[in-house]
């Protein structure tokens, strides 16, 4: 099987190929059909994140080392299973939930395995999409898509579930008022699909860039904001209709924090998804001042992952554009990103 991998942290990706791997207990064996090159592959790629004050999270120093098979947003066939796989279909379609932790803590017991302190995620810990074939510790890992394009699920498994489960924090509070959403790329697109799909009462959207605004408005935002004018946050009121409950932030940099938390309103909720980098520009006693609850919010677990698929098949969310890629074009797909230059999701298609 082809594969790409990282060698070293910010060189190109290298080419390799290797044997299928053999199977083992629960193990299962996809084809890959689609791997979504999400924004945090490009973290991965590079080596890890800005915290701010000169500081970076260095994903070495977290035992995140090379050789690295990237790809956390995977569809495929089903090819082949362990002796002990069951309840699923050789042949048959299905989207990988990548979060994957040691299964046996509390956290995992409890069904947040996208928040074991011993992950195993897929394309990061371990190897994942950006190859011929995948394999998956367990079947129960994986989610049928039937008749499904595997290029449309794919993104679901992280850019769609991380904004299901940023929305979900805000609870019933969607349906009173409208969310804000500071971002208004690939995430927030997907927000004001995930807010008309729960009922919500819809989004205001926050970009600096006019064209996202445009295309915010375009997909059914309420209103779109310049985050960047002078009386921005008086602005996001007048289109809320008075102080926020729920504001989303999907950028994660001081300036758009900032604004964020200015947009609150006493008793709100402020959940964060962005992982741009810096530190919190929030003064401390506004924080109990506001009753504000700051949220962090990280990819999303497989019950919501299920859920979120539920909503696809009903039609209720709709694919995000995609540019398909051959993986050879790995390297590629990545640098485009990086500029900026693919409208929704490119995605390898091995
Ligand atoms: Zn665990
Ligand atoms: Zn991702």
């Amino acid at each position: 099987m082809k594969y790409v991998y990282i060698q070293e942290f910010g060189e190109p990706l290298l080419g390799g190929e290797k044997p299928e791997p053999a199977l083992s207990g629960t193990e299962v064996l996809i084809r890959v059909k689609a791997a979504g090159v999400c924004h945090s592959d490009l973290h991965l790629w590079e080596g890890g994140y800005d915290l701010g004050q000169g500081r970076k999270l260095s994903l070495k120093d977290r035992g995140v080392t090379p050789p690295i098979t990237m790809g956390h947003e995977t569809a495929g066939e089903l090819m082949a299973v362990g002796p002990d796989a069951e309840g699923v279909a050789i042949g048959e379609s299905y989207l990988v939930y990548p979060w994957i932790g040691c299964g046996v803590c509390p956290t995992c017991r409890n069904g947040f395995e996208n928040y074991c302190g011993n992950a195993a995620y897929i394309g990061v810990h371990r190897d994942g999409g950006y190859a011929e074939c995948l394999r998956v510790p367990h079947p129960r890992y994986l989610l049928p898509i039937g008749d499904l394009d595997p290029a449309d699920v794919a993104p679901l498994a992280c850019s769609g579930v991380t904004t299901y489960s940023a929305v979900k924090k805000f609870g019933a509070q969607i349906k009173d008022q409208p969310v804000v959403v500071i971002g208004g790329g690939g995430l927030g697109q997907m927000c004001i699909q995930v807010l008309r799909a729960l009922d919500g009462a819809g989004a205001v959207v926050v970009d600096l860039d006019p064209a996202k605004r445009e295309a915010a408005v375009a997909a059914g935002a309420l209103a779109a904001v310049d985050g960047g004018a002078p009386d921005a946050a008086a602005r996001i009121a007048a289109a809320v209709g008075g102080p926020a409950f729920s504001v989303l932030d999907l950028v994660g940099s001081p300036q758009s924090a900032a604004l964020a938390f200015d947009c609150l309103a006493k008793g709100g909720t402020l959940v964060m998804v962005g992982l741009f980098g810096g530190t919190a520009p929030w003064s401390l006693p506004l924080i109990p001042i506001k009753a504000a609850r700051i949220l962090g919010s990280l990819v999303g677990n497989l019950g919501e992952l299920r859920e979120l698929l539920d909503l696809a098949r009903a039609g209720r969310i709709k694919p995000i554009p995609v540019t398909r890629l051959p993986l050879d074009r790995a390297n590629d797909a990545l640098v485009g990103l990086r500029r900026g230059e693919f409208v929704g999701r490119a995605i390898l298609c091995p």
